[in-house]
């Protein structure tokens, strides 16, 4: 989403950037870019691990790995590898290997909330959580500039996908306002050409321009993602083949047919307190049959459940918000307006009951999208609403295991479906011969726990091992690059 409850102005400071997380990376690379992310050559063996390969339930105990040049080349159970002479020795020490994560809604603070300079270390934080391929869901031209230095392997980092700028009728930060149908047809043509991933919706577009928009990118066979408004629907977003995200548009149309109102929590609704009324008018066979209607459509629904259900429904306390590892890697300046947003709107004369209702109502639609058979996507929306990407997909996948489904389950949503989401099952998502060496090591059992993904030990991307030191060391990094101390601005430029 959009920063809706405040935007803070931005504050242009001088910052060199951190070798850490930069240095020396274009000497290793390897083969050029894959889909989009360096290949790192090298042979390295990853020894007594449970592989958790995301192809089946099925754990493969005890076994071996072998990654040639930044690519899955055997999977081998037990002590049958043989190690080729040369290769780098990585002990699993019992632990499981999952693919790398991936992130379908994200954002960075080096969007216009700091500066350019300091996105490499924000994909430094998702890497060091395990998170190997991210969605941009606000394109600017910085993202696609970032990607292609991603995929030559000059800045370290999850594979990108970017979306188009966020479309809307009214301007803001990061928007291109679509003036009337004309124009609509235009942006869309603008996104493609540019070389953007998708065309992204989120506020304000109805009507004709929505029409509009659907069909001049379906002509130009980019997929078109992001919010509904209610007044366009979400039948009508079905019809269209839309990928919906945060469950848009949902409570509004399972509204019973009795109910004295037609509006409900979508998009600016979720802060109108009138509209939480309409909770007490959702019809459970309509949204079965959303649900349903979803799965048969086969559309994508990402709905970032963690996020919304956190920020609108079933909050954290404030204690237990500065107690998440997110909160010092968010920058000093918005933390005070983001606090005062949040405590205006839980002063609303809002039962709490109904919040969490409305938490309750979104985990069940998530649960009956899943078990019609539709495909679901994890995503964080970090890092807004003072919940930051990387610890956020990791909370995200819990809160699908608290909606209904399986750790398996969910961590598909992240991994194989991803993959599968991007066109990129040959290439990601799964442990098998010839896909990436994107992984990430963890301890304990995911398929126990799903909290488990936490627990990390080292992540490879692309055939490169970050041991957890190195990763605690990109987390540092961050902390300065987005919190500088003072002295920091006397050191830059050196
Ligand atoms: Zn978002």
């Amino acid at each position: 989403m959009i920063a809706v409850l405040s935007r803070v102005s931005v504050v242009l400071f001088r910052f060199a950037l951190l070798a850490v997380l930069t240095g020396s990376l274009a000497a290793a690379q390897v083969g050029g870019p894959t889909t989009r992310g360096a290949l790192f050559k090298g042979t390295v063996v990853i020894s007594n691990v449970n592989v958790v390969a995301m192809t089946s339930e099925k754990v493969l105990r005890n076994a071996a790995v072998l990654i040639r040049d930044g690519r899955i080349e055997r999977v081998v159970p037990g002590s049958r590898l043989r190690a080729p002479r040369g290769a780098r020795h990585i002990d699993g020490a019992g632990g499981y290997l999952i693919p790398g994560l991936g992130d379908m809604h994200t954002h960075l603070y080096a969007d216009g909330t700091l500066p350019e300079a300091v996105a490499p270390a924000e994909l430094g934080v998702m890497l060091a959580n395990g998170v190997t391929t991210i969605r941009l869901m606000g394109g600017n031209p910085h993202q696609l500039r970032l990607r292609g230095q991603v995929a030559r392997g000059e800045v370290l980092g999850p594979q990108l996908w970017v979306s188009g700028p966020y479309l809307a009728n009214k301007a803001g930060d990061g928007v291109r306002v679509i003036a009337s149908v004309e124009d609509a047809r235009l942006a869309v043509r603008e996104v493609v050409a540019a070389g953007y991933d998708f065309v992204k919706i989120t506020f304000g577009i109805t009507g004709a321009t929505y029409d509009a928009l659907v069909d001049e990118a379906r002509a130009a066979r980019i997929r078109v993602v992001g919010h509904v408004e209610p007044a366009v629907g979400v039948r009508r977003a079905l019809a269209a083949g839309q990928q919906i995200e945060h469950l848009d548009a949902y409570f509004e149309g399972a509204l019973s047919d009795a109910a004295p109102m037609q509006e409900s929590v979508t998009q600016y609704g979720v802060y109108r307190p009138a509209n939480w009324v309409s909770l007490d008018h959702i019809d459970d066979k309509k949204l079965t049959e959303l649900a349903v209607a979803t799965a048969r459509a086969g559309v994508w629904s990402g709905p970032t459940l963690e996020m919304f259900n956190r920020a609108f429904g079933d909050p954290f306390t404030d204690d237990e918000l500065k107690a998440l590892p997110d909160w010092e890697l968010i920058p000093e300046k918005i933390k005070a307006p983001y606090m005062r947003s949040r405590q205006r709107y839980w002063a609303q004369p809002i039962p709490r009951e109904t919040r969490q209702r409305y938490a309750v109502i979104r985990n069940t639609l998530v649960k009956r999208i899943h078990d019609a058979g539709g495909k679901i996507l994890a995503g964080s929306d970090g890092p807004d609403l003072l919940m930051v990407y990387g610890y956020g997909l990791h909370r995200e996948l819990q809160a699908l295991v608290k909606a209904g489904l399986t750790p398996y389950q969910a961590l598909a949503t992240a991994t194989s479906n991803v993959a599968e989401f991007l066109g990129g099952t040959q290439d990601f998502g799964t442990i098998q011969p010839k896909r990436r060496a994107d992984l990430v090591l963890i301890k304990g059992n995911p398929l126990d726990d799903i909290r488990n993904t936490q627990n990390i030990e080292g992540v490879m991307i692309g055939g490169r091992w970050l041991a957890k030191d190195e990763l605690g060391k990109m987390i540092a990094a961050a902390k300065v690059a987005i919190n500088p101390p003072p002295a920091a601005g006397n050191a830059a430029g050196k």
